[in-house]
């Protein structure tokens, strides 16, 4: 069975097509300035790397290229399949399904017309989600779809753990509340953990922290989420490349009324030029911040250690949570690919049983499973890269 992943933005789009006897990626690509001029896809396969610069005025341009590249490549090279009848099956990721949809879902009519009500929860994500689905559905037709939600994997939060409190009633009629984040990659990498380890994940107590542009905590007990950092949107949580975090409202309308600034821009300030960007005046990028603090801007130090700290915080509440921990996990751009993060969330947690292991910890990540802690800590620290696109794959599968 072959799936192909879609995970569509307002003006990108990237796919993977994998082959579910063995889940290795067929191919993988992405278009980017879709609808802008200048448009360029770039196609990975059989080895290779192909570039096709060409303009894409809507979606259903940019998902005819790709079925274009799959089947013919891209200057007759990277072909993978002889015709698109080869797709069994195509995954969409969707930020937000709101209270809707609970688990992955079969796309049809209805469905959409769901979506449509829905998208004012993501605004900045899920219209261009539907727009993937509608590109898809009109250059495919028949074709079966599911919609994989980063939300699905958070919606076993028990009540106590997902209300905001605020006014009950409005919590119904408006279905404000959390819902969080990076669900499938959550949801991978605890899995991999249990698998790594040899353990059933039914007895496993874990805080997954996915830390990457965008970052979220997750506490996940038997497998299943009960509490997760972000919250109504991915705006919540801890400090982010650009994202603020956690933020007592009322500083909101405060720094809007000193800055002249509308609710919306408000907001716009707040996803887009907060965080570690806005502390350090430098880049929302770790790798910068890291350079920059070694050659000694405080400033620098100041995002990193806010965001580690915030990182910590998470950490402490949900052992508190959980009631226990047995495996502390990392994943994602600097979850993955940052030692010294991880040294700085981590470190003076001796007391709680997580010792990490230096040398471990400072390993290259080569794309594999590292145990990072220390032979004599309770809890294992687990570096696990994610695979969000095998998730959806799988999801889009077994919906089959
Ligand atoms: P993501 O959103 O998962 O792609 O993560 C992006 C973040 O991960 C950025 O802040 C990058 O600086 C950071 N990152 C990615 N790769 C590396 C690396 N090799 N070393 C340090 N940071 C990295």
């Amino acid at each position: 069975m072959k799936i192909l992943v879609i995970n569509a933005g307002s003006s990108s789009l990237k796919y993977q097509l994998i082959d579910m006897e063995n889940e290795s990626v067929l191919a993988k690509g992405g278009c980017e300035r879709i609808g802008i001029p200048g448009g360029k896809l770039t196609h990975k396969a059989c080895g290779g790397s192909y570039v096709l610069e060409q303009e894409m005025p809507n979606h259903t341009d940019a998902i005819s290229l790709v079925l274009k590249a799959l089947t013919d490549g891209v200057g007759g090279q990277g072909a993978v399949i002889s015709s698109m009848d080869e797709i069994d099956a195509v995954g969409h990721r969707v930020v937000a399904s709101g209270e809707a949809f609970k688990k992955t879902t079969l796309v049809d009519d209805e469905v959409m017309k769901t979506m449509d009500v829905i998208a004012e929860l993501a605004p900045l994500h899920n219209p261009a989600a539907i727009l993937g689905v509608n590109a898809c559905r009109a250059v495919m037709p028949g074709k079966k779809m599911a919609l994989v939600f980063d939300t699905s994997f958070h919606a076993t939060m028990p009540d106590y753990a997902y209300l905001y409190a605020i006014d009950y009633d409005d919590y119904k009629a408006y279905h404000v509340r959390r819902y969080g984040a990076h669900g499938t990659s959550h949801k991978y990498v605890s899995g991999e953990a249990a698998r790594y380890l040899g353990k059933d994940i039914g007895e496993l107590k874990m805080i997954t922290c996915h830390l990457g542009n965008g970052s979220s905590i997750s506490a996940v007990k038997g497998g299943k989420c009960i509490d997760t950092s972000m919250g109504f949107t991915p705006l919540a949580g801890v400090p982010m490349g650009t994202r603020s975090g956690d933020i007592d409202v009322a500083a909101i309308d405060y720094l809007c009324h000193k800055k002249g600034m509308t609710m919306d821009e408000g907001l716009n300030y707040l996803n887009k030029k907060c965080g570690v960007l806005g502390i350090s005046g430098i880049s929302s990028d770790f790798r910068d911040l890291e350079a920059a603090e070694a050659a000694g801007n405080d400033r620098a130090r100041l995002a990193l250690d806010m965001f580690a700290y915030g990182c910590k915080k998470y950490v402490g509440a949900y052992m508190a949570v959980l009631g226990g921990l047995d495996v502390l996990v990392f994943t994602a751009g600097i979850g993955e690919n940052t030692p010294e993060i991880r040294e700085k969330i981590v470190g003076g947690l001796e007391a709680f049983g997580i010792v990490l292991d230096s040398a471990r910890n400072s390993m290259k990540n080569d794309g594999t499973i590292h145990e990072i802690s220390a032979a004599d800590s309770r809890v294992k620290v687990l570096v696990i890269p994610t695979n969000e696109e095998l998730v959806i794959a799988r999801e889009t599968a077994a919906l089959l």
